[in-house]
Order: C-alpha cells, then sequence, then structure tokens
C-alpha cells in the first residue's frame, strides 16, 4: 500500500466509550484484527454558544459494504457526487499534501478536520457537519480522507441528488443508525450522506 497511514486518532473512536469502532454497522464483521479496510463517518450538532456537542450518528462500514450501498444509488445521483466534488476538491493535491507532511513527521489530524472540504468554512462556525475517514485495521490511511463536510455543503450536494436516493439514503438511516427523532430533527434536510 503506498498511502501512508497512522493510529487512528481519538476523533474517530466510539464517542460514547472512547475505543475504536471495531465492528461493521451492516455486516457486523470485525474490523480491527482483521485488517478489514472501512471508514468512519460521524454526524455533529455543535452549539457554538457554549461549544458543546451532540454526535448524532457514528459509525464505522467497511468497504464492501459501502460499495453494495452506493450501487443502490441511482446512477444519476452517483454523477452528481462525482460531479459536486471534483467541482469542489482537488483530491490528488490534499493527498500528495498529506502524504509529503506524513513523511516530513508534520502531518496533524486537525489541520484536515479544521475546514469545510467544500467551502472551506472553520469548523466553529458550522452548527452541523459531518466527520469521515478511511481506516485499515487499527490505522488511519491518509488518503484525502480524513475531512470534514458543513451543513450548508451537505445541503447543497443534498439538492443534485434524486428523490430516489435521498429516500434509500433516510431509509438507511433509519434501519441501521436508528437516529432518534428528537436528534434526526437537528439536521438538516439532508439527513445522512454517505459517500
Ligand atoms: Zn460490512
Amino acid at each position: 500500500m503506498n498511502k501512508p497511514s497512522i493510529a487512528i486518532p481519538d476523533i474517530f473512536k466510539q464517542s460514547f466509550n472512547g475505543k475504536p469502532f471495531s465492528h461493521c454497522l451492516i455486516c457486523e464483521k470485525e474490523l480491527i484484527a482483521s485488517g478489514a479496510h472501512y471508514i468512519i463517518e460521524k454526524a455533529i450538532r455543535h452549539y457554538p454558544r457554549n461549544n458543546t456537542e451532540d454526535v448524532i450518528f457514528e459509525y464505522a462500514m467497511c468497504v464492501t459494504c459501502h460499495e453494495e450501498i452506493m450501487r443502490h444509488y441511482s446512477q444519476e445521483s452517483l454523477q452528481a457526487m462525482r460531479r459536486f466534488f471534483a467541482e469542489h476538491v482537488d483530491f490528488r493535491l490534499r493527498h500528495n499534501t498529506m502524504v509529503d507532511m506524513a513523511k516530513s513527521n508534520t502531518f496533524a489530524t486537525s489541520d484536515w478536520i479544521r475546514n469545510c472540504l467544500i467551502k472551506g468554512t472553520p469548523i466553529e462556525h458550522l452548527r452541523e457537519y459531518q466527520l469521515g475517514a478511511e481506516c485499515m485495521g487499527d490505522q488511519m490511511i491518509l488518503s484525502g480522507m480524513p475531512y470534514i463536510i458543513g451543513g450548508p455543503a451537505i445541503d447543497e450536494l443534498t439538492m443534485q441528488l434524486s428523490n430516489e436516493t435521498i429516500d434509500q439514503m433516510r431509509g438507511y438511516m433509519d434501519q441501521f443508525l436508528g437516529v432518534p427523532p428528537e436528534l434526526r430533527k437537528l439536521l438538516n434536510d439532508s439527513g445522512i450522506l454517505i459517500l
């Protein structure tokens, strides 16, 4: 693997007990000892006034389940997602910069989750955001992830997705995440976004 990696930082561990995510949300396979390839996503609601936050949902999902889910989204939606990211993010530059920093021992996760990936908005100005990381076993891969995406950017992307895809995302949210309605209301219309 030519992508460098670091031990999974605390921010990408389970918020309620500080331990690493150990199983895939969907197929429940073990992730760490097996050296599985997986992603971690969290959705956070931030209250700037008293600087507190709620974790609306968080999970780890193996890439096999992730691909399976993406297969069910419409082609139009998948194209819209790809276009949206291509228009806003130079992932190659991002990845290369991470690799250079890792080589010179100057990589710090916090530098990469400080601003919205799409709009550059500082995290402290976001009421909602989602965090993403790509991992393998007990390592976080420096791949372009980690990143955060703010609520406004998620809304903008959601507007370009088909209703069918949005319904599917909501369905997965209900089926696998069991987000309580009072927290779900705190999310923008977009609800879930699986990237
Ligand atoms: Zn899985």
